[in-house]
This record gives structure tokens, C-alpha cells and sequence, in this order.
């Protein structure tokens, strides 16, 4: 069944209320996937309110639906993960983006790395913020995730490193460094399982040696991923994965 974001809260509807689609939800339901009157889709506004509704009306700006029935909420992530990830270039950002999503991300936090060659002035990194969500939300309605994940503002590295607290791992994905993130989760799961995991991934031109000397500093364990050096949204994905075969929701 057709899924599809509502930016307005769902929280306040009843069964059989009558609700006028927002306009892009319009658009991409009737416009785009051609549904009908009487067809059925799942509205979720991402924040835990999922319901059935069908389709009673639509003319040429419009479309109303009724509200049929409340689904369960989804459930809350079994382990937290936020991807910290460096500002590369649009396509590979957008697809570390929906490839987290579809993985379980509940948090992406991007940052400005010293390498990043990507520096957005502020109108243009409102823009890329904006485009940043709706890959986040497109990814949530073919995926089923009806929990959005988290996008928070870009921020610079030091503040990255401040983000980390509570009974949480924090792996820092370098091709250099001593430890493999399969052993670090060896560790984990024997001595006392984190209850959230923050993952960082540097940009195209690696971490400074300042940065990593700070990271270390700030706690973050540096972790590599086998012998090769990957794309970051490679090394995004992989690392997600690893993370949740071994302690989450792949397990
Ligand atoms: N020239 C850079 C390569 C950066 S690749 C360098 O030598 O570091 C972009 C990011 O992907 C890296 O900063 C790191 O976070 C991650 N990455 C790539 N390959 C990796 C590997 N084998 N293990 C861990 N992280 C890796």
C-alpha cells in the first residue's frame, strides 16, 4: 500500500474524520502514483501517528480522505545510532542518507570536516538541508520506517564531538586505524553492550591529524573496516550494518 509523509501532525485525528490532503501529498498520490477515489494509502507523520485512510474525493487542486483506522506505533529503535557524517558531494551525501535510513538510523548528524571540500553558504545550506530531508522522507515511505530519522543542522567538528553522552559508543571509521570495528563490537557485546552508538565518517580527503588527535581526545574510538579504503557512503553503510548485525535490529 502507497505510503506517504504528512508534514502536519496526525496526532490529533479520529476515526471516519475527513481530511483534505496537503498539497504534497496531492501531488505525489495523485498526480505521480495515480490513485483514485476509494484506493487506500498509509499516512505517517513521522513521529510515531501511522494511519489507514481512503481516498472519498478528488478534483483538480485537491484530494480528501477519510481517516479508517490507527495502526500501532512503530516501535522505538532497539539501539540508537546517529551517523555523523562529513559534507561530500551532493549524490554521495544523498545516498549515505537514504542507504542509513533504510538501515535504521534514528539520527544523522552532518558536519564540516577540515577536508571537506564542501562549504555551503547559508542560503544553500538551508537548500541542501531541505533536499537532505526529503531524501529522508522519501526513503521512509518506500521503506516501511514510519519513525523519521533525526537531520540535525550542519555542524562544525568540535561541536561534533560534544554530542556523545550517556552509556554510548562512539566509533570514529578511519582506514588507518589499529582496531577493526568487528573486534570493537567483539568487545562490546562481551563486556557491557552500549545503549546507543554514534558512527563518524570523514570526508573524501580523510580526518587532519588535529582532528584526530581531538577525537581521540574527546573518547571517540578510531575503528577501520577491512583492508580497503571506501567511498564514505560506502564506509556509512558497511559500518551501519556491522553495527547492527552485531547489536541492534540486523541481529
Ligand atoms: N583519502 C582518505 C580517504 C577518505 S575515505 C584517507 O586516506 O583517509 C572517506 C571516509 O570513509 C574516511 O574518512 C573514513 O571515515 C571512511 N573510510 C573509508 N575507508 C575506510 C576503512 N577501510 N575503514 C574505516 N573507515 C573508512
Amino acid at each position: 500500500m502507497p505510503r506517504f509523509f504528512s508534514e502536519t501532525s496526525l496526532a490529533a485525528i479520529t476515526p471516519g474524520q475527513e481530511i483534505c490532503l496537503p498539497d504534497a501529498i496531492f501531488h505525489h498520490a495523485v498526480r505521480v502514483r495515480r490513485l483514485k477515489s476509494g484506493d487506500d494509502c498509509i499516512l505517517f507523520d513521522g513521529d510515531g501517528n501511522v494511519w489507514r485512510v481512503t481516498l472519498t474525493g478528488i478534483d483538480k487542486r485537491r484530494a480528501f480522505v477519510r481517516a479508517e483506522n490507527q495502526m500501532p506505533p512503530p516501535p522505538p529503535p532497539s539501539l540508537p545510532i546517529t551517523l555523523a557524517l562529513a559534507i561530500t558531494a551532493v549524490d554521495r551525501m544523498d545516498w549515505a542518507l537514504q542507504k542509513g535510513t533504510e538501515l535504521g538510523v534514528a539520527a544523522f548528524l552532518p558536519f564540516y570536516g577540515e577536508h571537506s571540500n564542501a562549504r555551503l553558504s547559508d542560503a544553500r545550506q538551508e537548500r541542501r538541508f531541505e533536499h537532505w530531508q526529503a531524501v529522508i522522507i522519501g526513503a521512509c515511505e518506500q521503506c516501511g520506517q514510519n519513525r523519521l530519522p533525526r537531520l540535525s543542522p550542519p555542524v562544525p567538528f568540535d561541536t561534533l564531538l560534544n554530542t556523545v553522552t550517556g552509556e554510548a559508543a562512539a566509533w570514529r571509521l578511519d582506514a588507518d586505524a589499529s582496531q577493526t570495528l568487528a573486534a570493537a563490537l567483539q568487545n562490546a557485546r562481551t563486556l557491557s553492550p552500549p545503549e546507543q552508538v554514534f558512527l563518524m565518517v570523514g570526508p573524501e580527503g580523510g580526518f587532519a591529524p588535529n582532528e584526530v588527535r581531538a577525537a581521540d581526545a574527546a573518547g571517540w574510538q578510531a575503528v577501520r573496516l577491512g583492508p580497503r579504503i571506501l567511498r564514505a557512503e560506502t564506509a556509512a553503510a558497511a559500518a551501519i550494518t556491522l553495527v547492527q548485525a552485531a547489536l541492534g535490529d540486523l541481529a
